[in-house]
């Protein structure tokens, strides 16, 4: 059997702490095939590059590590990823800020990944990279004579012709793409996209189902929804007892029901549009007064990115006055949290949840919305209010869909997920949960690894 080579930014070593589903169904993969997980330590070296790999050995898994300068972090990743990539790809012109000189990080960043990469790739090796950070690293690899076979997802949207467009080095990341052998998207909506992209500019042909023709290579692009851990989530939830946090959260509830949510702060979440509707829930619906709880999980994430720190003000202020406006001596109506919670005592807080949203106003997946889902009681399920505009709500139709920019839609939908009946609850949750148990996350990692495997038979045969 060939070796996998996993590839991305961070590399979640088992130090690391819990570890997140990814995390855990890729090192299932690499354990079954023997193979390497290749990324950026974490560190910073300061001013000096150093070539410098660290290597460690778990099992059959080799780690190879490698710190990156503070300019690489500045113009790669703080700069062309964070500040033009992600909110370009999130539908966020508005935000997108691009500059050549990050855009030379990133592609330089990429290359020095390749350089230290190929020494260390055999023949038959199987190359899977992740995410939007490394684009070029096929396009690198194949230019240092590399034949394997390469697969890349994509774990964020890739947005309409006409966003994309607004890149100027459009054509050049697209281009990269089509270095790959198998190109992966979360929704049927994103691969349209990237498809219109390549024929709208000319840049390529579709010549199968599924198989592009474009500079002068084949290669395959598939549709590879992600999953969660469903059991394992399952149990941690119904365990909530045991959990010192998910018990004193419980305790403070004194019978009011809790609406939950979770994300970390960042602008594509939906968060002021959120907070904003549970507001004019509790107008709507005065009775709600001491009888609602929201507890909204938000940890600090980007930090270094200025529209993140102007954010983390923003939604704070937010925050503080619809508490201000609606509290009473015996009443907080939002609690509001900026620590991360751990992914035990997370599955606990679903559960006691009547209700989660989750209103990203664009989101490749949303992993939140499956967990939520996974935690809830067979026979007292909780309600999900979930954006149309989450990869997730392609699976999730049992959720209560809102458009996320629509405050009254999702007031309304607040009001309708603390009311329901429990048949309606439970007739929702049980198609959901069966879906997300069988597609999990490692159905997903098999997947896109078979597809990678049959992708020379495709382009053959298209
Ligand atoms: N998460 C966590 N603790 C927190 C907040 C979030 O463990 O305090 C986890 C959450 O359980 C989920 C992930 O972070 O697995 C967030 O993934 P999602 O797809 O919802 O959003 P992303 O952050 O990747 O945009």
């Amino acid at each position: 059997m060939s070796r996998l080579i996993v590839v991305s930014n961070r590399v979640p070593t088992q130090e690391g702490g819990a570890a997140g589903g990814l995390a855990v169904a890729l090192h299932a993969a690499l354990e079954q095939h023997g193979g390497m997980w290749f990324g950026w330590s974490g560190e910073s070296s300061g001013e000096r590059e150093t070539d410098r790999l660290t290597i460690r050995e778990s099992g059959n898994i080799t780690y190879a590590l490698v710190d990156l300068t503070r300019r690489d972090l500045d113009e790669y990743y703080s700069g062309f990823a964070n500040r033009a990539l992600w909110p370009l790809f999130h539908y966020r012109l508005d935000l997108t800020d691009f500059s050549r000189r990050d855009m030379a990080g990133y592609f330089r960043v990429n290359r020095f990944f390749a350089r230290l990469l190929a020494p260390l790739v055999r023949p038959d090796d199987i190359i899977w990279v992740h995410d939007y950070h490394l684009i070029p690293l096929a396009s690198e690899l194949r230019q240092m004579g590399l034949r394997n076979r390469m697969g890349f997802f994509l774990h964020i949207p890739w947005p309409p012709p006409d966003v994309m467009f607004a890149l100027p080095p459009h054509q050049t990341i697209v281009r990269a793409l089509s270095s790959y052998d198998l190109v992966g998207f979360q929704t049927e909506f994103d691969a349209e996209n990237f498809a219109a992209c390549l024929i709208r500019e000319g840049l390529g042909n579709r010549v199968g189902d599924q198989v592009f023709d474009a500079y002068g290579r084949l290669f395959v692009m598939g549709v590879f929804p992600i999953g969660i851990e469903t059991s394992e989530f399952a149990k941690l939830a119904a365990d909530y007892e045991k959990n010192q946090v998910v018990q004193r959260t419980a305790r403070s509830l004194e019978g009011q029901q809790l609406v939950i949510g979770v994300d970390r702060l960042d602008y594509s979440k939906g968060l002021g549009e959120r907070l904003e509707a549970y507001s004019r829930y509790i107008e709507n619906n005065p009775a709600s007064r001491g009888k609602v709880v929201y507890l909204q999980i938000t940890p600090k994430s980007r930090s270094e990115v200025p529209e993140y720190a102007d954010m983390q003000k923003e939604i704070a202020e937010l925050a503080g006055r619809v508490n201000a406006a609606h509290g009473d001596l015996d009443w907080t109506p939002i609690r509001y949290i900026n620590r991360t919670i751990k992914r035990a005592a997370l599955a606990g807080l679903y559960r006691i949840a009547r209700a989660a949203l989750v209103t990203p106003l664009r989101d490749g997946m949303n992993l939140v919305a499956k967990e939520y889902i996974a935690s809830q009681e067979p026979d007292d399920p909780g309600v999900l209010v979930l954006s149309r505009f989450a990869g997730a709500a392609r699976e999730l139709d049992g959720a209560l869909l809102v458009n996320p920019y629509d405050i009254e839609d999702i007031a309304t939908a607040i009001a309708r997920a603390l009311d329901m009946p429990l048949d309606e609850r439970q007739a929702r949750w049980k198609p959901m949960f069966d879906r997300i148990t069988e597609f999990d996350v490692t159905l997903w990692c098999q997947s896109f690894l078979d597809a990678l495997k049959r992708t020379r038979v495709m382009a053959r045969a298209s």
